[in-house]
């Protein structure tokens, strides 16, 4: 294809400053593909950088945010091997150096010279990306694009956050807190690695909704404190894996308290507060909490596995798609509590 001189981007020049304008379009460098993107779907993370919620130093304006991306390879840049023109992929949010002793080991969502889209780098609210050959990560034609972006962040976060974090055993049950994007991925995925029993708490009915539509028992926790009583009586004891989505220390504690003895915690969503949880409950009942920051990269191989044999809901997890001209309102909507699950942003071509 020839590389157009310019391309449509929804450019960030400022605290909640976003424009669509005409940008050069980026041409791709030694080993990287030029990816036509088709959809990206709408992350909270792109609110905070849009809000300038982020530190200081993080801030890069003009910045064109993005991450959650998937599309076709339309150029590939001198020495570019493995994809061809035509290819779909799906982009990762964050990838690595590929040098640093973070890399080497594997962990490269951990890089010391860690790139994100839509973060250090151009990202995907864009008509074109490019990125390194061996980060834009085929998938076989018949994926539907416009719905599978969502796998980028939302199922491989939750993909990686319950096979590594915590590791999910056939058989478990599994309880998630927050059912939005990445609590409905989770609640799949789970699934599919084996749970026997999913539960969810929210406190909107219209994603408890979704969550019972991808086979969990849900509570309601608008108003309730110490609702890992509620978990603990409704499953007998028997929740082994907890995953927090919200991001907030209360809901942090009470997935701490739901686990059963040697329990496990997932910590997904982001939150600046202060957690209390008794050091007692790591000795005596040997309950373990890990973090998680995005997906390392050699994991996404998996992920399009998931996608390619059609083992994502995605009926439950996008339940609106915007274009590129409302990316701002598709912004407040997120904001105002009024998308379930995922919202994707279509791309103009
Ligand atoms: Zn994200
Ligand atoms: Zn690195």
């Amino acid at each position: 294809m020839v590389i157009p001189e310019k391309m449509t981007a929804a450019v960030l020049h400022g605290p909640k400053e976003l424009k669509i304008e005409e940008i050069e379009c980026p041409r791709p460098g030694p080993g990287e593909v030029l990816v036509e993107v088709a959809a990206n779907g709408l992350c909270h993370t792109d609110v905070t950088y849009y809000a300038a919620q982020i530190p200081e130093k993080m801030r890069i304006y003009p910045l064109v945010l993005g991450h959650e991306a998937a599309g076709r390879v339309v150029a590939l840049g001198e020495g570019a091997a493995g994809l061809a023109e035509g290819d779909s992929v799906l982009l990762p949010p964050v990838y690595g150096c590929g040098e640093c002793d973070q890399c080497r080991a594997g962990l490269d969502n951990l890089c010391r010279r860690s790139n994100m889209l839509g973060g250090t780098r151009q990202g995907a609210y864009a008509q074109y990306v490019a990125l390194p050959a061996r980060y834009a990560f085929k998938m076989n034609p018949t994926v539907e694009l416009e719905r599978a972006c969502v796998a980028a962040d939302a199922v491989a976060t939750v993909y990686y956050a319950l096979k590594e974090r915590v590791q999910i055993k056939a058989g478990d049950a599994v309880v998630v807190f927050g059912a939005g994007g990445l609590g409905l991925a989770a609640l799949n995925v789970a699934r599919e690695l084996g749970a026997a029993k999913l539960y969810a708490v929210d406190v909107r009915e219209d994603s408890l909704a979704a969550a019972r539509r991808l086979g969990a028992e849900v509570i309601n926790a608008e108003g309730k404190e110490k609702v890992f009583k509620e978990l603990k009586s409704l499953s007998n004891d028997g929740i082994r894996v907890a995953l927090d989505c919200v991001g907030l220390g209360a809901t942090i504690a009470e997935a701490f308290g739901t686990v059963c003895k040697g329990g496990e915690v997932a910590v997904i969503g982001f939150t600046l507060e202060k957690v209390t949880l008794s050091a007692g409950t790591f000795m005596g009942l040997q309950k373990r909490i890990g973090g998680s920051w995005g997906c390392p990269t050699r994991l996404f191989p998996e992920v399009v596995r998931l996608l390619e044999g059609g083992r994502i809901d995605f009926d439950v997890l996008v339940s609106r798609f915007y274009s590129l001209a409302d990316v701002e309102q598709a912004f407040a909507d997120l904001e105002a509590g009024k998308i379930v699950g995922r919202a994707v942003v279509r791309i103009p071509h």
